[in-house]
């Protein structure tokens, strides 16, 4: 099972080492893998904090080109060499709120894999798809444009765009189906069978527990509710 913490844009140099001291009182479990996304700038601060402990740290995005006059971009070579093992690609809010499309997310993808880094690619329709009886079209569709061309270090994340912080979620029925429908189109397609699935969008203390328990349910991304150290140990226990 995995479970991610995607900080997004929170939690300054103060709270992170406040956060990584109730770290070292976590139960770890060698049946979870674990990563937190901080922010860039803390992603080197993090990782000495937490080098000795079972838990990775990852990028919230990386650049699709590995180097060059891209200003204020990150690149997946950096993410690596400040001791990033994960990058999240095709986030939502990245999509919506930078313009990112699928193109630019297959080669963001690629580019992680080809330095070495595990991939989370997030997928997940809106509102109107879902309305409309078009989610896993539409799912399927960003799966086939963004995948990148080695699926050993990818993992999917299925977060319904809205779900996430919305305090929203899908019923577990369709969770499950969801991720039912998305293992199989690695099965049929690719001969994959062990592509690992985690659900993200308003993951908490009070779902968790059955949300992880659902078939076909390998983990989640946890956004706002993994900004508390208690909390997300918390959240991280009903993994085991
Ligand atoms: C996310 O943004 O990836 C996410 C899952 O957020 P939240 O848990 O806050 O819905």
């Amino acid at each position: 099972m995995f479970v991610a913490a995607n900080w997004k844009m929170n939690l300054d140099k103060n709270s992170i080492f406040e956060f990584s001291k109730h770290l070292n009182n976590f139960k770890f479990s060698s049946k979870v893998e674990a990563c937190i996304f901080p922010p860039m700038t803390y992603i080197d601060y993090l990782y000495n904090l937490i080098k000795n402990l079972p838990i990775s740290v990852g990028g919230q995005n990386c650049h699709f080109k590995s180097s060059g006059a891209f200003t204020g971009e990150v690149s997946a070579n950096f993410l690596k060499d400040t001791g990033c093992e994960y990058v999240l690609v095709g986030h939502s809010e990245r999509r919506i709120l930078n313009n990112e499309n699928n193109a630019e997310i297959k080669s963001r993808a690629q580019t992680a894999i080809n330095s070495n880094l595990k991939v989370i690619l997030c997928v997940g329709e809106r509102l109107t798809d879902r309305e409309e009886g078009k989610a896993l079209e539409y799912i399927e569709k960003q799966i086939n444009d963004c995948l990148p061309n080695n699926f050993k270090n990818l993992i999917i994340a299925y977060e319904p765009i809205w779900a996430i912080g919305s305090n929203q979620t899908p019923s577990l029925g369709e969770i499950e189906n969801v991720h039912g429908y998305i293992k199989k189109f690695f099965l049929k397609n690719y001969d994959v069978k062990n592509i690992c699935v985690i659900y993200g969008g308003s993951v908490n203390l009070n779902n968790s527990k059955d949300i992880f328990k659902t078939k076909n349910v390998d983990g989640g991304l946890i956004g706002g509710a993994s900004l508390k150290a208690d909390d997300f140990k918390k959240i991280y226990d009903n993994l085991k």
